[in-house]
């Protein structure tokens, strides 16, 4: 069996350009025992991507020149020497932007097609749909009446996050990209408020949306957003630091007015909690109970999701640039393969 797969060849600078990956077919090595041979269905495209392709030191090793890009994927079994898999099973595994690859079957998670649409499992009942739950529910901590603010509110972090908040009972307030995005937030995400962040007067109405202040900011964007929302936090205060997309294709220290000194005093005379998570450090304690309540409130509507797909591994990369840059609307997904479930 061979495989058509996507691999970086060098560390983009800025923006990831199409000459820092290449295409390669190549052959798939014989299945070893415990091992199952799949084929893609859906590749994830997300962030963290970004900080694979870089050398920078990070929580997680980057991906060595010359590597299939690492990416999470749902996928169809073809042959099994595992009795752990069967062919025609549809499984959540991490093979990678290709179109076809072998795991362990151990790796790999049993999907129900008729508990939910498989390619969930990569977004809302997935690894963002739980970094969302479990960042806000242990970090963020909202309690009722409270105001949570999130950035990146459409993506399938931000839009569960601000949906999670208000079934806790508190105000949720997103910020996105455009006024298209901002709609959608508040009509059928259930926002309270949404503001623009690309608007002159963005500032000014995030002061206004938020006129008791900022209990929970849940930190997906940094930048100018993430500055306009710490200085606006109540005391005790919450920030759970997900993400700092803005950052990603950075290539020099972003200007700042709000400097190191003047945010530690900002945590201090506020008595703010500022801490960062990865979200695996919460599969133990938390991943059971997520995909119970998760699922819960997905099949009764009070979680709404989106999934933007595209079509053709070849496409991959266009689509994570634009990821980059806010082109997405919802979970951002490629269809490698058909869909056999669809
Ligand atoms: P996403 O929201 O689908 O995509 C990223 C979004 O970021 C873009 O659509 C864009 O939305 C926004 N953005 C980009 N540049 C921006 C800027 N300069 N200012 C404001 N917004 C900007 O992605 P996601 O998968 O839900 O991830 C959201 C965040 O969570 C990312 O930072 C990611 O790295 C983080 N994350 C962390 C963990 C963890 O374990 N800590 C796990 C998963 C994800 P707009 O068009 O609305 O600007």
């Amino acid at each position: 069996m061979q495989t058509t797969q996507i691999r970086l060849t060098a560390r983009p600078v800025g923006e990831p350009k199409d000459s820092d990956v290449e295409t390669a077919t190549v052959d798939l090595p014989e299945l070893a025992e415990g091992e199952v041979l799949l084929r893609t269905i859906y590749l994830s495209l997300d962030p963290y991507m970004r900080g694979r392709m870089s050398a920078a030191k990070s929580y997680a090793k980057p991906v060595e020149l010359g590597d299939v890009m690492e990416g999470g994927t749902v996928c169809e079994v073809l042959e099994s020497r595992s009795d752990r898999r069967a062919v025609g099973d549809i499984v959540l595994a991490y093979t990678g932007w290709q179109t076809h690859g072998v795991a362990q079957a151990r790796h790999t998670r049993r999907l129900d097609p008729a508990e939910a649409p498989v390619s969930t499992a990569l977004g809302v009942l997935g690894m963002p749909g739980f970094t969302a739950y479990a960042g806000l529910l242990e970090i963020g901590r909202p309690a009722e009446g409270e105001t949570v603010v999130v950035a990146a509110a459409t993506g399938p972090v931000g839009s569960a996050v601000g949906q999670i908040a208000r079934l806790k009972g508190a105000r949720a307030v997103g910020i996105a990209g455009g006024p298209e995005k901002c709609r959608l937030l508040v009509e059928e995400y259930g926002f309270d408020a949404a503001i623009d962040h690309r608007s002159e007067s963005f500032a000014d109405d995030l002061a206004a949306a938020t006129p008791d202040g900022i209990d929970v900011y849940f930190e997906n964007v940094a930048g100018p957003v993430g500055e306009a929302a710490l200085r606006r936090m109540n005391t005790y205060g919450r920030v759970p630091v997900c993400g700092l997309v803005a950052n990603y294709n950075a290539t020099e220290a972003p200007h700042s007015d709000f400097t190191f000194p003047g945010f530690f005093s900002n945590v201090l005379v506020k008595s703010l909690t500022v801490r960062g998570f990865i979200q695996d450090e919460f599969t133990r304690t938390h991943h059971e109970a997520f995909l119970a309540e998760m699922a819960r409130w997905v099949g009764d509507g009070s979680v709404r999701h989106r999934e933007d797909v595209v079509d053709g591994l070849e496409n991959a990369l266009e689509a994570f640039r634009g990821l980059l840059t806010g082109r997405n609307l919802g979970k951002l997904l490629v269809r490698v393969g058909d869909d056999p479930t669809a």
